[in-house]
């Protein structure tokens, strides 16, 4: 039997303990240590599809989850104020098969100005009736940080043996970890440990580990977190992410609440600057004032191993990209199932070691590419701004050329198909307003027929089945039925609902 110890237990000391159990059930014993009286930074409550994934995994029955949290569904991202006084969507949900060259609806959706590829393409109040009898669909939740880290510790309680202790020393030998010391426990050591502390890094540090300094590219590095209580009429089915004049604020629907936060970079802005416009912000849109002095610090970046020797590190200890699509908790997620995936005999091999570590980093830069495509708003009203304009990556100055002079074709993104696809990378280029239709339509005729007819439609061919998967979605929409989100949420909350 192999022993794992998770310091750590906020949603990916939890996230990790549960997908380790699951997977290796009586092989492993699982302990995490926790310091009971600090509940780490709280703060993630917009996700993205694959939470689904893990609470199918975990066996946690849906019914259950919302009905015992005051979870809500999302089903995209608002976008606001990018380009000041505009707007734009970026839904979740695949509808209709691929057609032939991997072209979806877009192209056509694009040249009628009707974004139609997705099957929630604009932000609304309301859900697919369909959730009701099942939630195998491509939506996400917005959930409370807490009640989600609650919910899931007594889930797994009589799995794991959750310690409540500090710990204090770490002892290092080489690139392995041999022992942790805690403040009651005393000595504690393991086959493998997971750090999962967040920001405090407090096990892997000790390894010497190389940092991926992103903040050139994503200054932002301060976060002051503000929750509202309020009384939905109706409920948001989407994460909004407003602009502002030095960066971006979050505002997430829970069902008593929403969770807001506002984003800027100390190079730019001083708190205290800072928390006069968020209180101005607060006051407009909900007449409240900022009641925290709490102000989160981070530095943009990430671990370029994430498994040394002995050791992992997960969630924030791992690293942390800005939280524009919501990336934290499955990050997560994917690095623990990525180190079963190479690891299930548990035998610890360099060779599975170098897998996981390569492939950990190629999706910590697929979300820094697209994060820093949102930022290519060539906004200059502000130094913010300004910094952001003129200093673009390499590879979003060629997506923004190539958006403008041709058209972004599916097969030639291939890079940064992790979590997202080409719709996704579409809504954001033409939310920005990056494709220009007299190009796509020159790009379409030089698309010429040749033999090789499934590797190379002609444009006209592209064109129309374009305009066949958008008829065919239109037509999808016009028979799906839509309900309120408030009623299905508070369905689960009746006396009737799915009480566990
Ligand atoms: C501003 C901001 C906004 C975010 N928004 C989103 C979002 O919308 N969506 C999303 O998916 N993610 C988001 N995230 C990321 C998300 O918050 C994290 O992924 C999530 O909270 C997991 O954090 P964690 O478990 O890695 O660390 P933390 O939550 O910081 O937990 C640390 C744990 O370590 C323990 N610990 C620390 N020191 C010790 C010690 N000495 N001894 C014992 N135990 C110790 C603590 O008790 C705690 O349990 C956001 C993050 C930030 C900073």
């Amino acid at each position: 039997m192999k022993k794992f110890v998770i310091v750590g237990a906020s949603s990916a000391g939890l996230i990790s303990a549960g997908l380790i159990k699951t997977y290796w059930k009586n092989e492993v014993e699982v302990s995490v240590y926790y310091d009971a009286k600090n509940k780490g930074v709280s703060v993630g409550e917009s996700t993205i599809p694959d939470i689904l994934q893990f609470l199918h995994m975990m066996d946690i029955p849906i019914e259950s989850f919302l009905s015992n949290t005051n979870t809500t569904i999302k089903t995209g991202i608002k976008f606001k104020d990018w380009t000041p006084n505009t707007e734009f969507f970026h839904g979740f949900g695949e509808l209709g098969p691929q057609v032939e060259g991997g072209h979806g609806p877009e192209i056509y959706s694009i040249l009628n100005d009707d974004f139609c590829s997705r099957l929630y393409n604009k932000p609304t109040t309301t859900v697919p009736s369909s959730l009701m009898q099942d939630f195998s669909g491509r939506h996400a939740f917005h959930i409370d940080a807490k009640e989600f880290t609650d919910y899931l510790f007594n889930y797994m309680k009589k799995a794991i043996n959750f310690v409540d202790d500090t710990v204090e020393k770490v002892n290092v030998d080489g690139e392995n970890i041999t022992s942790i010391e805690c403040k009651n426990s005393g000595t504690v050591t393991a086959d493998y440990f997971i750090d999962a502390t967040g920001f405090s890094r407090l096990l892997f540090k000790n390894l010497d580990p190389k940092w991926n300094d992103l903040s050139d590219y994503l200054p932002i590095n301060r976060a002051i977190p503000q929750q509202i209580p309020y009384k939905f009429d109706e409920l948001p089915s989407y994460t909004l992410s407003e602009a502002t004049d030095n960066g971006w604020i979050w505002q997430i629907p829970i069902r008593n609440r929403y969770g807001t936060g506002y984003m800027y970079s100390s190079r730019f802005t001083s708190d205290d600057e800072a928390r006069e416009k968020y209180n101005a912000w607060l006051l407009k849109n909900f007449n409240t004032e900022l009641q925290t002095d709490r102000i989160i610090k981070y530095e943009s970046g990430y671990y370029e191993d994430y498994w040394i020797g002995n050791c992992l590190s997960v969630g924030l200890a791992n690293g942390f990209i800005e939280p524009l699509e919501s990336t934290g908790i499955h990050l997560a997620q994917q690095s623990i199932s990525t180190f079963i995936l190479c690891n299930p005999s548990l035998s610890d091999l360099d060779y599975n070691r170098v897998q996981a570590n390569e492939h950990n980093r190629w999706v910590y830069e697929c979300i820094f590419r697209f994060i820093t495509l949102h930022y290519n708003t060539n906004r200059t009203d502000s130094e913010f701004w300004k910094y952001m304009t003129e200093n673009k990556t390499e590879w979003v100055k060629m997506f923004d050329e190539k958006c403008r002079t041709e058209y972004m074709e599916p097969e030639l993104l291939s890079f940064g198909m992790y979590l997202w696809d080409t719709a996704s990378y579409l809504q954001i280029a033409n939310g920005l307003k990056m494709i220009n239709k007299e190009s796509l339509v020159n790009y379409l005729n030089s698309k010429r027929d040749v033999p090789f007819k499934t590797t190379y439609p002609s444009g006209i061919d592209i064109h129309r089945s374009s305009e066949q998967q958008y008829l065919d979605i239109k037509n999808h929409r016009r028979h799906s039925k839509y309900v309120s989100h408030k009623k299905l949420i508070d369905s689960y909350h009746t006396a009737r609902g799915f009480k566990s």
